[in-house]
């Protein structure tokens, strides 16, 4: 075993894993819970006889039960990610799990106007505003938001999303961004929840032309922090990728043909790429790192690995119903650890 203080890449990655309640439709249908959480908050057991009798465990930074609060997981999962995107370094958080498995309410909550639900990223906007507060006096803070969404390999501005598909570009003082993307100077809190309806409402208009869609794209949320130091004129700006992932099911092969299949074939690619990716960073062995094979990697490139600290937080079902979804997504967590 590697000491992890050795090696900063995989000091920087975490995996946390995040279970939600059983719902009430899954209770009426009597499915119950398949899992075993440890008492050491780090591991979780299948209890199922599906893998030829054993009963796998699988090991995390975190394990978070379907009681943990929407406070605990953004002060484990999040925080510190926020903190040093305010020192100027990058930082992504990502969300991974099947569709209906609690990625949008572990990122965003189920509604941006109860503070109690409120998700990572509204408590990280927060927490980014009262650091400004409170921060030195010849230190001078820009914050802007960005929001967009990859369906298909194709880049949207969910700002505008009659722009279509955006480019990515690269260029020595900019590094890798997204060209033309909108990018909103914000000053306080409201205005960034304003923000986060618009681009949210822009999603679900596309949604219900294509199936479903928000469960097939990624959404990502953009927040980049510039500091000057009015003293000895430094300045240094971090950046913070939200990413609410596609839901990681396996979309059904039979029948799937023409779009789907596109549509299927561009969704595994990027998952598989994004694991991939993370599991170069993480090993400390691969000299390669496929981070042009998608354009979700090749966006949050300079975001993974480095200096930049990662977040991949697991969303799983508890349900029996879900069992190999379930195992699926943990699998896909423990490859990244
Ligand atoms: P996804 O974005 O992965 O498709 P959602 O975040 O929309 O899934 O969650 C599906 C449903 O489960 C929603 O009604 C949501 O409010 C509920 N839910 C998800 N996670 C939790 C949780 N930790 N506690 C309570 N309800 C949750
Ligand atoms: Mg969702």
């Amino acid at each position: 075993e590697r000491n992890p203080e050795e090696d900063s890449a995989k000091g920087n990655v975490k995996v946390i894993c995040r279970f939600r309640p059983l719902n009430s439709k899954e209770k009426e249908y009597s499915e119950r819970s398949c899992i075993e959480f440890g008492s050491d908050l780090k591991s979780v057991r299948m209890l199922t006889q599906s893998d030829a009798g054993c009963l796998p465990v699988f090991n995390f930074d975190r394990v978070f039960s379907p009681d943990s609060s929407q406070a605990e997981v953004y002060e484990m999962a999040a925080r510190p990610v926020v903190e040093s995107v305010l020192e100027g370094f990058n930082g992504t958080i990502l969300a991974y799990g099947q569709t209906s498995s609690g990625k949008t309410f572990t990122m965003s909550g189920p509604s941006l106007d109860d503070p109690v639900y409120r998700g990572i990223i509204p408590r990280m906007v927060k927490t980014v505003f009262q650091s400004i507060q409170e921060a030195d006096e010849h230190l001078e803070f820009a914050v802007k938001v960005g929001y967009c969404e990859i369906y298909l390999e194709k880049i949207k501005d969910l700002f505008n999303p009659s722009r279509g598909d955006l480019k990515i570009m690269e260029d020595r003082t900019r590094g890798i961004f997204i060209e033309n993307l909108t990018e909103e100077y914000v000053s306080q809190e409201e205005e960034v929840y304003q923000l986060m309806k618009m681009g949210g409402k822009n999603r679900e208009v596309a949604a219900t032309n294509m199936n479903e869609g928000s469960s097939r794209s990624h959404a990502i949320f953009i927040l980049t922090i510039s500091q000057s130091n009015t003293t000895d004129m430094s300045e240094k700006t971090g950046k913070l990728y939200l990413v609410d992932l596609a839901g990681s099911e396996k979309i059904s092969k039979t029948g799937a043909e023409g779009k789907r299949l596109d549509e299927a074939k561009k969704i595994n690619l990027s998952l598989t790429t994004l694991g991939l990716v993370i599991y170069s960073l993480t090993d400390g062995k691969s000299t390669h790192v496929p981070y042009r094979d998608s354009k979700l990697t090749r966006i949050l490139q300079e975001s993974l690995g480095g200096n930049s600290k990662t977040t991949l937080i697991l969303t799983c079902s508890p349900s029996s119903y879900n069992e190999q979804e379930t195992i699926s997504t943990l699998r896909f967590g423990i490859r990244a650890k």
